[in-house]
């Protein structure tokens, strides 16, 4: 059994799974299709999206579990949230490495930019003894559907 769903377990999903598990969240069938939906996505989906997509297939999930599902890999370091949109809703976003996302001012669309090799820091001056030690951009505009 073990074996078996050791094979269909992408190196992702299974570090996801043992997030949940430091959290002390046991792996029930329901978290681990959330966590299966949401390894992959690169749309940055709301946990309102996640939820929409998966209650057709499991009817009898809840939006607290998604919610809670989500929270527990954020805290555990496997997700980031992010709140980029003027509603202040939050974007659950798999990647956890510093990177640009790029945000659709029409459609909300959130994509991720690979940052430039070398992102030009503010003068010392204007940093004011702050050391950075990590640059993420948010640029907004249009995206290609919506030009
Ligand atoms: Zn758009
Ligand atoms: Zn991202």
């Amino acid at each position: 059994m073990e074996a078996r769903e050791a094979s269909k377990t992408s190196p992702r999903v299974r570090s996801a799974l043992d997030a949940l598990e430091r959290a002390h969240l046991r792996k029930t069938p329901q978290r681990l299709a959330i966590v299966r939906a949401f390894v992959d996505d690169t749309t940055h989906p709301t946990a309102q999206q996640i939820f929409d997509r998966l209650r057709r297939a499991m009817p009898t999930m809840s939006f607290a579990t998604v919610y809670n599902t989500l929270d527990a890999l954020e805290r555990a370091g496997s997700c980031r949230v992010l709140r980029v949109h003027d509603d202040g809703s939050a974007r659950f976003d798999p990647r956890v490495d510093a990177h640009d996302h790029a945000i659709c001012e029409t459609c909300g669309a959130v994509r991720d930019i690979e940052p430039a090799k070398r992102a030009r820091l503010p003068d010392e001056g204007d940093l004011d003894g702050f050391e950075v030690r990590a640059v993420e951009r948010v640029y907004r505009g249009l995206c290609a559907n919506c030009r």
